[in-house]
């Protein structure tokens, strides 16, 4: 392939462009199409606006969201019907987050370990047409002690053994 076909980027013998904020001379790769700054000076000023117009740029995404809300509640609906289980994971952390119940120390496998619980539940019930709830054994918020979002608190239920169950645990010698 002649080189004069090449896009100047792939050239290497053009000669290196001049970046119009740090002055450096670079090679064509280091810009994107048809920009004088060169990629990393773009990227110091797209931080730089965004820390400069925090209070700007929340109220542009607080409008938006006013503006579409009832699409992204009906889209969020939408998603939580497909991606049950995900989204029994997701308001179960949430829950636990509120109630401050998650504790910082666990690891990327013990968030895999408690969305791998949530899965085999809705599986089970998906192949038995029993309505399952994940659980926490000892209550997030008991009444005489609260649990931890965790996986060594999480139990497979049937639902309506779950809802008998409220939040009352009483503690078990040996255990607490
Ligand atoms: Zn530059």
């Amino acid at each position: 392939m002649p080189n004069n076909v090449l896009p100047r980027s792939m050239d290497p013998a053009a000669t290196p462009k001049l970046c119009s904020k740090c002055g450096e001379s670079k090679d064509y790769s280091s810009f994107r199409m048809g920009r004088t700054k060169c990629k990393e000076c773009a990227k110091l000023d797209r931080v730089a606006y965004t820390s400069n117009n925090k209070v700007r740029l929340r109220k542009i995404r607080a409008d938006r969201y006013i503006l579409n809300r009832e699409t992204n509640i009906a889209t969020a609906k939408q998603w939580a019907k497909d991606n049950k289980e995900r989204a029994a994971f997701n308001a179960a952390r949430k829950r636990a987050r509120k109630l401050k119940a998650t504790p910082n120390w666990l690891t990327d496998l013990d968030f895999q370990k408690m969305q791998m619980l949530y899965n085999i539940s809705a599986l089970v019930q998906k192949q038995t047409g029993v309505k399952m709830h994940v659980d926490h054994i000892i209550p997030l918020q008991g009444k005489n002690v609260s649990g931890f979002h965790m996986p060594e608190n999480l139990t497979i239920l049937k639902a309506t053994d779950n809802i008998s169950k409220s939040n009352s645990f009483e503690p078990i010698w040996g255990i607490i």
